[in-house]
């Protein structure tokens, strides 16, 4: 048993040794007095030497480097000599200047890449116009032909089509023609057939008003329509004669409709 209390007395002291070693390893050596001494000596330094850096400096920490631009950071640490770890105090004046003067420089770096940019885009465009003006004879766009007229010209914009506002006229007009007929042809189709006034033929009106199928039918409606108000108006006023105008125009209506037939016979 005593055996074991001195083992463990032992291990005690020694343990004790060792965390008194580790201590002072740990500890930086603190000595304001020395650190001022050195300060002086480097008093306005005219360059950083070697030596200067190895007295001053004990080490420098580069911490990882933490998010990502632009507002990416590393903490930089400096230990000192007999001081160890300093970082001079800022004001509330000082950060707020610091913090404008990071601003500004952002924003001077943000300017400058932005005017490389257009820099480089005005470059490769002057580039890309000159190695055009080479391949096509002074000019920016290949020569084409006129589908119209068959002329060779240049183009002053790359979607020109035609050599001249005639040209493209004539094939706008050309477009416009077809797309009426386009859709004329297709309002015919949806009108139903209905049959003529006059003959009674099947026919497609191109309007609603239209009620007979050819020019020739359309006069003879007209005159029957005539007939019609002659005939009413010699009934009403019998002694007002209308009999010669009658006559003039009932030899004109064919006998095409049963009625007007049936007029015709009448008189
Ligand atoms: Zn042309
Ligand atoms: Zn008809």
């Amino acid at each position: 048993m005593a055996k074991y209390d001195a083992e463990q007395q032992d291990l005690e002291r020694k343990l004790e040794e060792l965390t008194e070693v580790l201590s002072e390893q740990k500890a930086p050596k603190i000595n304001p007095e020395k650190f001022a001494e050195l300060i002086k000596k480097y008093k306005n330094p005219q360059k950083l030497s070697r030596e200067m850096v190895r007295e001053i400096v004990d080490k420098i920490v580069v911490c990882q480097a933490e998010g990502t631009k632009p507002n990416r950071s590393q903490r930089i640490e400096i230990y000192f000599n007999f001081i160890g770890q300093y970082a001079p105090e800022y004001t509330e004046a000082e950060r707020v200047e610091i913090q404008a003067k990071k601003e500004r420089v952002a924003e001077e770096k943000n300017r400058q890449r932005h005017e490389y940019h257009r820099e480089y885009n005005r470059k490769y465009a002057r580039q890309k116009k000159e190695e055009a003006m080479a391949q096509n004879d002074g000019h920016l766009y290949p020569q084409k032909i006129c589908p119209v007229c068959g002329k060779e010209f240049w183009p002053n914009v790359s979607y020109r089509k035609y050599c001249s506002e005639e040209c493209s006229g004539q094939e706008k007009s050309k477009y416009y023609v077809a797309e009426n007929e386009k859709r004329r042809q297709k309002r015919i189709a949806a009108i139903e057939e209905i049959p003529c006034k006059v003959c009674g033929k099947m026919f497609k009106p191109a309007t609603k008003q239209i009620n007979t199928c050819s020019e020739y039918c359309k006069r003879q409606n007209y005159l029957q329509g005539k007939k019609d108000w002659y005939e009413r108006h010699k009934k009403k006023h019998p002694d007002k004669g209308a009999e010669s105008e009658l006559q003039v125009i009932m030899p004109l209506i064919p006998a095409a409709r049963p009625e007007i037939a049936a007029g015709q016979a009448a008189v």
